[in-house]
């Protein structure tokens, strides 16, 4: 199964337009999208701050 990583954040999604998305969308804001982060394939690892991304931590 092909996975598309979003180079920012590191959450990997099954579509690339949906990375694609999480990608524009983490470069020009300084938070990421629930709605999209919430179609994370690897969610579960942002859930538990295992992703090296300061904005998870604080939330
Ligand atoms: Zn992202």
């Amino acid at each position: 199964m092909p996975e598309f990583e979003c180079k920012v954040c590191k959450l990997k999604y099954q579509d690339k337009v949906t990375a694609e998305q999480c990608q524009k969308w983490c470069s020009t804001h300084s938070s990421c999208n629930f709605h999209i982060a919430s179609q994370a394939i690897n969610k579960q690892a942002m859930e538990a701050g295992e992703l090296n991304d300061a904005r998870f931590k604080s939330s």
